[in-house]
């Protein structure tokens, strides 16, 4: 069960039994175990181009199996991964796994892009910028077809070090994307000073016309914000054509979504 595997996962890691300090410790053990046996799968959803219809690039979205049949999504783990640093050691096989991936993925004319998620732990490690690098050198993938995403909350905790981050990526050749877009306090002056490709509107801001119009001047705003940066938009969780058809009007660079493609096994 992969899509029930919200559902299916309850029964293993109920929001009670979560909170329980034993099971806690328990659930930490679990994790410890399963970084040591790379018990984590990949699923990959397409990042189209809009205005082609191509396929952009691949995101990579983390699923811990807990059993032959079971799968846990990141919101059932990720924050107990963060709180104990394991995502530290999880995230260096993430980005090894996409990295081979879109190496098997460019045996075909196109290149496909990898996009791979960062959360904090990771993104503050000293040797972030030397571990991409390392990783990209050991698996032949060239930078440019690399895309890390930091929410914009995160890039937004201390902007000076995010500043710096990003621009050394950015001198290796790898883009960064702020995830997220518009769920964070959006501090357009801040955003001006981080070198970022593109910009991740979260689904939570799509709208469909005539449904909301604060939405729709919200929506509109960030774009014009954006092309005035010269930063694309990647429009995440889109989900309706009506959604899709707002983003085409606002000339939207890319979009995501279970209406273009679900997170697949590769
Ligand atoms: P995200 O990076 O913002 O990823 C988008 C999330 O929206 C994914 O959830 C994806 O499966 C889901 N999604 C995609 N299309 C739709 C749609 O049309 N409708 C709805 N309702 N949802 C859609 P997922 O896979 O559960 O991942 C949740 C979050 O976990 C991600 O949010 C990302 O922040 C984090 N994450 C995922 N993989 C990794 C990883 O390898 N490392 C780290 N550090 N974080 C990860
Ligand atoms: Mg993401
Ligand atoms: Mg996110
Ligand atoms: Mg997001």
């Amino acid at each position: 069960s992969v899509k029930g595997s919200g559902r299916a996962s309850v029964a293993f890691f109920s929001p009670e039994l979560v909170g329980m300090p034993s099971r806690h410790a328990e659930m930490e053990a679990r994790l410890r175990q399963a970084v040591l046996e790379r018990s984590f799968v990949l699923h990959y959803q397409p990042i189209f181009d809009l205005q082609s219809g191509a396929i952009h690039g691949q995101e990579a979205l983390l699923r811990w199996q807990v059993a032959a049949d079971e799968l846990v999504l990141p919101e059932e783990f990720l924050p107990l991964a963060e709180e104990t640093g394991l995502i530290v050691k999880i995230g260096e096989w993430v980005l090894e796994s996409a990295c081979l991936q879109a190496r098997a993925w460019q045996g075909g004319d196109a290149a496909v892009a990898i996009a791979v998620n960062l959360s904090a732990p990771e993104f503050r490690r000293p040797d972030l910028v030397e571990m991409v690098r390392n990783t990209l050198k050991r698996t032949g993938v060239s930078p440019q077809l690399l895309e890390l995403e930091i929410s914009e909350s995160l890039a937004m905790q201390d902007v000076d070090y995010a500043a710096r981050t990003i621009r050394a990526l950015a001198d290796l050749g790898v883009g960064v994307s702020l995830d997220d877009f518009g769920t964070g306090y959006s501090n357009m002056t801040a955003l001006r000073r981080l070198p970022v490709s593109a910009l991740k509107i979260d689904r939570s801001l799509l709208i469909e016309h005539g449904a909301d119009p604060a939405g729709y001047a919200i929506l509109t705003a960030i774009f014009g914000v954006a092309h005035a940066l010269a930063l694309r938009i990647v429009a995440e969780g889109v989900e309706t054509e009506g959604q899709l058809a707002v983003l085409r009007e606002l000339a939207c660079s890319r979009v995501q979504g279970n209406l273009l493609g679900a997170p697949v096994k590769s």
